[in-house]
């Protein structure tokens, strides 16, 4: 077998910086040093590694020990403290076959356990079953969620988005032609008021945007022309609403949820919450189609008011005018 390295710096053939040498042992200083002091204490006598050491070795070995601790003690580390280690074989990450023990000392040298083998990477069984219960999981969820009145949608929808033309709100502010007058007046007054209306409570808007009740001006107040749009939905703002609400009959529904609604809700509104607009539609059924639909939600997105619109809309409901200020913008306005 050739020769080592190792032998031949003993055999002086090679240069090193020797530390250390007696008839059996030899210290030099490491050619690639890992810590400020890197000394290699090698057994003069060839021996391949650990692996290969013999009961007659044990001696020779508790001598290296030794060595060892003088050259710590020479070299001042030996309060601080030192490593002294030999790597055995491939896995061992030994390169020079010739039984040698680093030490190394200088600075602190980190636990051992801080060069933890990283895991091993999980194999295609295990990728496999994790597969499955994400399945599962996923599969569950979407059978309870089917289940559920409160369903998400898988997907958020995409409402449609229009803003109600001023035309398209006149349409609905204008009173039914009266014997006389010149089609398509603008009235000079509210119209009627709705039984909504005449439910206000002390969340009442400000008497100028709060409907009239019939008992107080009936005489002044000509029902609105009503003309149905069966699945027009509009977006409108605070000025819009207040006068539709002013005009004539609506039905006005809060489309939040039931908690907020007993919180506080614009008076005469009836709760169908956007979220359960599917379990609500016997409810949705029973609203009345001789009049404008007011929605309202919190304000913003309006998503909650455009699920109950898109439930009134499958069933042919309509105008249907979504506030998009909401119960948010109501409340700064009262
Ligand atoms: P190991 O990898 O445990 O077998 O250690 C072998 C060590 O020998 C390494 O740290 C090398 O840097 C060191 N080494 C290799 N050649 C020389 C040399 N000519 N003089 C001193 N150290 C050497």
């Amino acid at each position: 077998m050739e020769r080592t390295i190792f032998e031949r710096i003993i055999a002086r053939e090679i240069p090193s910086t020797i530390e250390y040498e007696d008839d059996e042992i030899i210290a030099i200083r490491d050619i690639a040093p890992s810590a400020p002091l890197h000394l290699l204490i090698i057994p003069k006598r060839v021996i391949r590694s650990v692996d290969t050491l013999e009961q007659a070795d044990a001696e020779l070995v508790g001598r290296v020990f030794l060595v060892a601790r003088d050259l710590a003690r020479k070299h001042g580390v030996a309060e601080d403290g030192y490593r002294v280690v030999t790597n055995c074989n491939d896995h061992g990450g030994q390169t020079v076959f010739h039984l040698h023990f680093h030490l190394l000392a200088g600075q602190p040298l980190g636990r051992m356990n801080s060069q933890a083998p990283t895991a091993p990477k999980a194999s295609s069984s295990m990728l496999f079953e994790g597969g499955l219960l994400v399945l599962a999981a996923i599969c569950m969820a979407a059978v309870f969620n089917s289940m559920n009145p409160k369903q998400i949608p898988w997907v958020k929808k995409e409402y449609e988005r229009t803003q109600a033309t001023s035309s398209e709100i006149e349409r609905y502010l204008a009173p039914a032609p009266v014997p006389g007058a010149a089609q398509g007046a603008v009235p000079s007054m509210p119209t009627a008021p709705t039984e909504q209306a005449t439910s206000a409570t002390s969340t009442s808007p400000k008497p100028s945007e709060t409907p009239a009740t019939a008992a107080e001006k009936p005489a002044e107040r000509p029902k609105s022309t009503f003309v149905a749009e069966p699945g027009m939905v509009r977006e409108i703002g605070y000025e819009a609403f207040v006068r539709l609400m002013s005009a004539g009959p609506f039905h006005l529904i809060d489309a939040r949820g039931a908690e907020k609604f007993a919180e506080g809700h614009i008076p005469g509104a009836v709760n169908i919450y956007g979220g359960e607009a599917q379990s609500r539609i016997p409810d949705i059924l029973q609203s009345p189609r001789d009049r404008v639909i007011l929605i309202y939600c919190d304000g913003g997105e309006c998503e909650l008011s455009h699920h109950v619109a898109d439930v009134l809309k499958q069933f042919g409901f309509g105008p249907i005018f979504i506030y998009t200020g909401g119960w948010a913008e109501w409340q700064t306005k009262r």
